[in-house]
């Protein structure tokens, strides 16, 4: 942490030296004109502008141009009209329209000689700006005249006048009707620059010698010049705030001893894998590392853990691009692989723990270790880091307690474990004293108009101990540890909790809520008097309850059980029967049960709309039968247009899946019953 902080220190004190030094050398360059610019006329570097005569009434002139040195020498016998003698210096290449810019420069070195039999002669220095507003294109004394008028003997060699000292003509303003907008001084276009004399008004000799015509400016302002330099400053310093922001969240995702993810860097990491992409978590712990510790001591516990860093680095080579690999925490390693296939997968594990068995140089001992590392697989979603935690870390749970020394992944062999399930039933019973779980809601719909009309209630572990573990893993194991009364009563309480409390917007739109409950219950003679006080205490219409119980959980029913579920009707709340279709009742069955509704399980509607006969005709059976006892339908699991319209088509009353809606929050379930999107679900459903 701190390198990476001084280093940024380093940075920022490196860029305020260059930022002083550039300052006070841009200032000392503006003081001492080293960024000025000028135009030497009429030679300049890259222009050779024209020069031109001038002379008028009964004036001859002839002009002499040397290296240096522009002569008009005009001569003046009789004085009978206006007369005027000089030089024009014509900058337009031909078209008046287009001058030079000379509003860019702010003085004009000026050396003139002017010899005439007058007492104080003078000379008119004209910048002619063209500007379509005002010029005659037939006339080019139309052009504007920019002048000031001196006695270039009352200055020694060479002149320098702001071009602030400039006037507009006034005899020009009149002549040319020129409205006071333009009227003010203009070098924006000056196509032509004239050096004539102000008035002859006595018969003799009149030359004018140029000597120097230089345009002086500044190729930034000093105004300019701060502002560009307060410009720097700032952009300088955003980049350094920029740097030193990405730098702190770089410094926060990295483990400091490894430079891999740390266990914040991870769980950012995950985010850039795109939804639907299999994400495969590798966890991965040494055995006995403590004992290493206590053993050799920290520093050559720390060189292991940098040794295996850039073991597992070297083993990740051929995946380059699509893993991220952190020290999750102390001596656990956690690799994220996208699109890993399943040969792969158990390549890559087999390598890294049967290659650790081997002793590891380490400094100068050689240490014998073994590594324990549990696998899971799963598709890409919001929250899939922590069901990948869990499972993995199930996983690897379970080799750690058989001291398998090797890897597994997580499956249905590991909920099965019986280290596992203890592990899972205390952290249920935990959960439940502490009422660490919450609800989501899954949305139903009628088939046809995808109006929603009620609303399956799932239950999520909130415990971090809980994480990735979901209600298929830890359901079966609250069963088996006699946990599920308390948390079927759990559910029911929080439901009915709910609805009292927002009661009146549910009057208003109204729906169902499914809650599942366990087979268990059937066994329970204290259910029904138990669900009864609930609707009495919290005050709910028992229509708005509907129970589901699985299939399977009636095959081998007793009398008890009928008992029980007719006690169940007779309060007015709904039976639906879950996962229908798994558990082989026998049709003529079916009339024993007081139900109301078949869920036909998401194993029958995955192959739907993919041509697959038997399903369809296992569905085609199961609707028709529905249809002679008078059961509702609800299909469970679509995820396709194409299984929502072979559905829409078999007669099915309602569809519940992904392809419409994930579990979701009250608050949600509130706003999607406030504001009904059948239409948007239509377009979903690809509803002709
Ligand atoms: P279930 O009763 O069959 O519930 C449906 C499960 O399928 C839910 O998973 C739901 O999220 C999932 N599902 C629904 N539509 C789709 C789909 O289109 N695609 C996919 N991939 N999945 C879909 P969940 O919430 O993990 O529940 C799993 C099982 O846990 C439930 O199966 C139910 O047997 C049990 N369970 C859930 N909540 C409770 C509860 O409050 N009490 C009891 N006793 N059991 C519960
Ligand atoms: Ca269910
Ligand atoms: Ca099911």
């Amino acid at each position: 942490m701190s390198q990476g902080l001084s280093m940024l220190f380093k940075t920022s004190v490196k860029s305020f030296f260059f930022l002083v030094v550039f300052t006070v050398t841009a200032i000392f360059l503006h003081r001492f004109n080293y960024l000025d610019t000028s135009l030497s006329i009429p030679y300049d570097d890259s222009h050779n502008y024209s020069v031109l005569p001038v002379s008028a009434g009964e004036t001859t002139g002839t002009l002499i141009q040397k290296q240096n040195e522009i002569n008009m020498h005009c001569v003046l016998k009789e004085v009978k009209s206006f007369n005027l003698c000089g030089v024009g210096i014509d900058f337009s290449n031909g078209s008046i329209e287009s001058g030079i810019d000379v509003g860019r420069y702010n003085r004009l070195d000026i050396d003139i000689a002017y010899n005439t039999p007058l007492n104080d002669p003078k000379i008119k220095v004209s910048f002619r700006n063209y500007h379509p507003n005002y010029v005659n294109d037939d006339d080019l004394a139309s052009l504007k005249f920019n002048t000031i008028s001196f006695n270039p003997s009352n200055y020694q060699g060479t002149t320098t006048v702001p071009l602030d000292a400039f006037q507009v003509e006034n005899w020009w303003i009149e002549q040319y009707k020129v409205d006071f907008k333009d009227s003010q001084i203009d070098f924006s276009n000056v196509s032509r620059l004239e050096i004539l004399s102000h008035s002859m008004p006595i018969p003799g000799v009149y030359n004018i010698s140029i000597k120097k015509l230089i345009l002086k400016g500044e190729i930034i302002s000093e105004n300019g010049l701060f502002k560009l330099i307060f410009s720097i400053w700032m952009a300088v310093g955003a980049l350094l705030l920029l740097k030193q922001h990405n730098r702190l969240k770089k410094i926060s995702n990295t483990d400091v001893l490894t430079g891999l993810y740390n266990r914040r860097g991870i769980q950012r990491a995950i985010h850039k894998i795109p939804f639907k992409n299999e994400v495969c978590m590798f966890y991965m712990d040494i055995n006995e590392f403590k004992k290493i510790n206590d053993t050799y001591g920290h520093v050559i516990g720390d060189e292991l853990l940098i040794y295996l860093s850039r073991f597992i680095e070297n083993k990740l080579k051929p995946f380059k691009g699509s893993y991220y690999l952190s020290r999750f925490s102390g001596d656990e390693f956690i690799i994220l692989l996208r699109n890993i296939s399943q040969e792969d997968m158990y390549a890559l594990a087999r390598s890294i723990t049967s290659e650790l068995k081997n002793p590891i140089s380490v400094s100068s001992y050689r240490l014998s270790i073994s590594v324990s590392l549990g696998i899971a697989k799963i598709q890409q979603t919001n929250n899939s880091f922590d069901i990948l935690l869990g499972r993995a870390d199930a996983a690897m749970y379970h080799v750690k307690n058989n001291k398998l020394d090797s890897f597994q992944e997580f499956d249905q062999s590991i909920s099965d474990n019986i280290y596992f399930k203890k592990r899972i039933s205390e952290f249920v019973k935990e959960a439940i004293i502490e009422g660490d779980f919450y609800l989501n809601y899954m949305p139903i719909y009628e088939t046809k108009s995808l109006e929603m009309i009620a609303f399956e209630v799932l239950i999520r572990a909130s415990s971090n101990n809980m994480k990735g573990i979901g209600p298929d893993v830890f359901i079966p194991i609250a069963e088996e540890y006699n946990l599920i009364q308390s948390l079927d009563l759990w559910v029911i309480e929080n439901v009915f909790k709910k609805i009292k409390e927002d009661f009146y917007f549910l009057n208003t739109n109204p729906t169902v809520f499914c809650i599942n409950i366990s087979s268990e219950e059937l066994k329970n003679p204290f259910f029904s008097e138990n669900l009864k006080q609930l609707l009495d205490k919290y005050e709910v219409p028992p229509k708005w309850i509907k129970l589901e119980l699985t299939e399977t959980s009636l095959v081998k029913t007793d009398q008890t059980s009928i008992d029980m579920l007719k006690s169940v009707r007779a309060l007015g709340v709904k039976l639906s029967l879950d996962d229908f279709g798994t558990g082989y009742i026998s049709f003529n069955q079916l009339v024993n049960y007081p139900v109301n509704t078949l869920k036909i399980d998401k194993s029958f509607i995955d192959p739907l709309g993919t041509q697959n006969k038997p399903s369809e005709m296992l569905i085609q059976a199961i609707l028709s039968m529905a249809d002679s006892y008078q059961l509702d339908t609800v299909a469970e699991g679509v995820e396709t247009p194409q299984q929502y319209l072979y559905l829409l088509d078999a007669g099915c009353d309602a569809v519940q899946g992904y392809l419409f809606s994930k579990p979701v929050s009250w608050a949600f379930v509130k706003k999607l019953l406030a504001e009904p999107n059948a239409e948007s679900l239509k377009r979903i459903a690809m509803l002709p």
